[in-house]
């Protein structure tokens, strides 16, 4: 029986991956879910594997027709796409960042109980109370800015969820969002939903500082925000306080607003600081700060994040996510209340186990050819595939997980212009100790 998965890739290509094996199907749940979707558009074949085809969908017809217009460039996320091909193959999946492990025990008992002991209804919408102090505590003991739990704290789904509400809430079409790239992979197709006109700024390797001068000329009348991943994903930068309040003056000048996406917040490696946006003087009242308790405690299919704001800022959050999500979960809000209070013990450890597996990991990737951009913070590593010889990161990653058996996601999907990050590949090493191993053992017996 044939399976196919559809893609649409970042830079609009719109392709098939049809598998003519027998497959299992319980293995290719995702494949045969995209199957039925697509493959009445599926038509010559672009290329033949070892038993795959590789065919283009007739047009960019049929879903266009529903799809809007502002979202058709941008298709299934290039996650789904290398998790699908890694599922056809057994592989060690280097790739969407998810550990490979869960959070504490106690996190996941204190949940457990809030289940069973109910109440399991609607909460308000803004979040429980006891989480949203949490933060608040959380946001004064680690950088000694005070937060208002009540006023200026919206629990989301995930931070991807709070950046939604936050960009809707904010944005009128025609606005401008200034995104630097490299640019996590939400931050577009949202700004394009709400009609806004993106203007990129690359930042410049090696060490992807910001070129001030072309940031400063960015910035004009239309310009509503500019988003800043700190620490980035996915080239592990942390912005210092210099370049943060270079940007706080910019956003002061312009009128502008600045969306903090910090959810590695605590993922900042060697002896170096996270300095959130909010503690900016100029910034306190024109910042948005996202994050997120999906990688500081481990447990990203939770979906608890949120966004802090000051009064007035917060208020567009919350009436937009009333009508996103309206709230979240009880049970995973209670629990998570409790983990932010963890002591700083928990904190320095999770830093420290993620020190050594970024380590460990850059020191393989260096070994076996690559050039290796050492992250600052955050858990992904940007390899740069030309030493070895390769110099086409879709390509490369397409077939890292036959070739190989393992997957990484092709860093040029965060960039505007492809070419810009195709010499770069992305893996994650949120994973234990023996994954990575086998991980690196195997990248080794191929490339080297
Ligand atoms: N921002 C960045 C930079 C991310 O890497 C991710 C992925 N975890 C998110 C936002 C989404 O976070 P969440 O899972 O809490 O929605
Ligand atoms: N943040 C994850 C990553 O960059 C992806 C999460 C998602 O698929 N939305 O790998």
């Amino acid at each position: 029986m044939p399976i196919c998965t559809s893609k649409a890739d970042s830079c609009g290509i719109h392709d098939v991956l049809l598998l003519l094996k027998p497959f299992r199907l319980d293995r290719y749940r995702t494949l045969a879910y995209n199957c039925q979707r697509f493959s009445h558009h599926c038509c010559g074949v672009l290329s033949n594997h070892r038993g795959y085809k590789v065919v283009q969908r007739n047009t960019d017809q049929a879903d266009h027709e529903v799809v809007i217009e502002a979202l058709r460039p941008f298709g299934t996320t290039i996650f789904t796409e290398i998790n699908a091909i890694a599922a056809a193959f057994d592989t060690i999946n280097l790739s969407q960042g998810f550990p490979d492990f869960d959070g504490p025990e106690e996190i996941r008992s204190k949940a457990a109980e809030a289940i069973m002991q109910g109440p399991n209804q609607y909460i308000s919408s803004i979040g429980l109370s006891p989480l949203r102090h949490a933060i608040a505590r959380k946001m004064e003991r680690f950088y000694g800015v005070a937060v208002d739990g009540d006023h200026e704290i919206t629990v989301t789904s995930g931070a991807t969820e709070g950046l939604c509400a936050t960009l809707l809430g904010i944005l009128e079409p025609g606005d401008e969002v200034i995104l630097l790239e490299p640019a996590y992979d939400t931050y577009a197709p949202i700004s394009a939903i709400a009609r806004a006109t993106i203007r990129y700024v690359p930042l410049l390797r090696p060490d992807f500082s910001i070129p001030k001068e072309e940031l400063a000329n960015a910035f004009g009348p239309a310009t509503r925000c500019i988003v800043i991943n700190n620490p980035h994903n996915p080239c592990g930068k942390v912005f210092s306080k210099e370049e943060l309040t270079f940007i706080a003056s910019l956003c002061s000048q312009h009128d502008a607003y600045a969306v903090g996406d910090e959810v590695y917040e605590h993922l900042v490696y060697d002896d170096r600081v996270h300095t959130t946006l909010l503690s900016i003087p100029e910034l306190r009242n024109r910042a948005f700060v996202i994050s997120s308790t999906a990688k500081t405690f481990s447990m990203t299919g939770w979906k608890v994040g949120y966004v802090i704001a000051a009064p007035e800022l917060s208020r567009a959050v919350r009436l937009s996510h009333q009508f996103i999500t309206f709230c979240g979960q009880a049970a995973l809000q209670e629990a998570m209340a409790a983990a932010l209070d963890f002591p700083n013990g928990y904190y320095e450890a999770l830093l420290s186990e993620y020190t050594r597996r970024r380590d460990l990991i850059c020191d393989a990737l260096a070994d076996i050819g690559f050039h290796v951009y050492v992250p600052e913070g955050a858990y992904y590593v940007l390899a740069d595939i030309k030493p070895l010889g390769f110099d086409d990161d879709f390509a490369f990653c397409r077939m890292l997980p036959e070739k190989a058996g393992v997957a990484a996601i092709p860093s040029s999907c965060f960039w505007n212009e492809r070419r810009d990050g195709r010499d770069l590949v992305r893996f994650c090493f949120c994973k234990k100790d023996p994954t990575l191993e086998e991980g690196i053992r195997r990248l080794r017996r191929w490339l080297t």
